[in-house]
């Protein structure tokens, strides 16, 4: 899926996760629902529309593989690119073996002009993924035992990861961000973000100054911290509702703690002081209607 998006935080997309229906042989993408961000997925309704015909479920008739050609495409791309990887699934999702991700990494180190941002919401598995510090060797040579990158070439992996890979999490309600953020932040990586979309409730994303984490408040690990919020109401068919007022509490939280936010959308359904707010797309995602105080869209330092 590609090259153009309209997600307004990013300036590419690239998925080279696939999957094929075992019957028809249609070729779109698979996941599964972790948690209740994933209700209405504008991936899967794609995917229905446009690709393998069926739902994210686990037994879904599909076999998921690399689409080599998307895999290289990045290679490809001379000038800088912002990159979201894997936009129609989860790189880090069960059905994903550790060999296509190592196939994924290795592409993204051999393309450093890149900024590549993996957002997930299987943050164990990332950790996990990550803290193995034999990964470094695989980018190099995985897969197909032809290396992605030559022999000569170092892969630049310190405990802070590639450089030019942002590692994120999505978390669309204080359950989920009170299990992940801690996750991430015990994660290695260059840049560390969250992607609070769908937001469905008030969310306390506080970051307290003291260095080490002692309450759901209070995400700061080992003088580790999130650097980036991206944060948006729901778009699309069955949109739950999103209060203006709780986009307000995230901006003041990245305000207090000098955190870079980013305000993606208001969401179909956005209320403020429970009256319906006015948008002129389908998604609140012209800047122009936000009010004032959430006109924000930075990026990380
Ligand atoms: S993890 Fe992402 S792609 Fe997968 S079902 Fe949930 S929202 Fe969709």
């Amino acid at each position: 899926m590609g090259e153009t998006t309209g997600i307004q935080w990013t300036g590419s997309t690239w998925t080279p996760i696939r999957a094929r229906h075992r019957v028809t042989g249609k070729v779109g993408w698979h996941c599964t629902k972790p948690s209740a961000g994933c209700k209405f997925c504008y991936s899967e309704s794609l995917n229905k529309r446009l690709g393998t015909g069926e739902g994210y479920t686990p037994n879904a008739p599909v076999d998921v593989f690399l689409d080599e050609k998307m895999l290289r495409a990045p290679l490809r791309w001379r000038a800088p690119r912002k990159i979201f990887v894997c936009s129609m699934t989860d790189l880090f999702g069960e059905f994903v073996t550790d060999t296509m991700i190592d196939r994924v990494f290795a592409v993204m180190a051999a393309s450093p002009q890149h900024t590549y941002q993996v957002l997930t919401k299987r943050a164990e598995r990332m950790r996990t993924y990550l803290c193995n510090h034999e990964v470094g060797a695989r980018w190099a040579f995985s897969g197909d035992r032809k290396p992605l990158v030559c022999a000569g070439t170092a892969v630049e992996w310190t405990r802070h990861g590639l450089p030019n890979v942002w590692i994120g999490c999505s978390v669309e309600n204080q359950q989920m961000a009170d299990n992940r953020i801690p996750v991430l932040l015990n994660t290695p990586a260059a840049v560390r973000f969250l992607s609070v979309e769908p937001l469905l409730a008030p969310m306390n994303v506080a970051f307290s100054q003291t260095s080490t984490w002692s309450a759901a408040s209070d995400y700061r690990i080992n003088g580790r911290r999130v650097d980036w919020i991206i944060v948006g109401g729901e778009s699309g068919a069955g949109a739950r509702r999103c209060d203006l007022e709780w986009i307000g509490f995230i901006v003041d939280q990245c305000k207090a703690a000098k955190v870079a936010c980013f305000v993606k959308q208001l969401g179909k359904n956005a209320y403020a002081m429970d009256k319906r707010w006015p948008i002129t797309d389908s998604k609140g995602g012209n800047i122009d209607d936000f009010p004032d105080d959430l006109k924000i869209r930075q990026y990380p330092a």
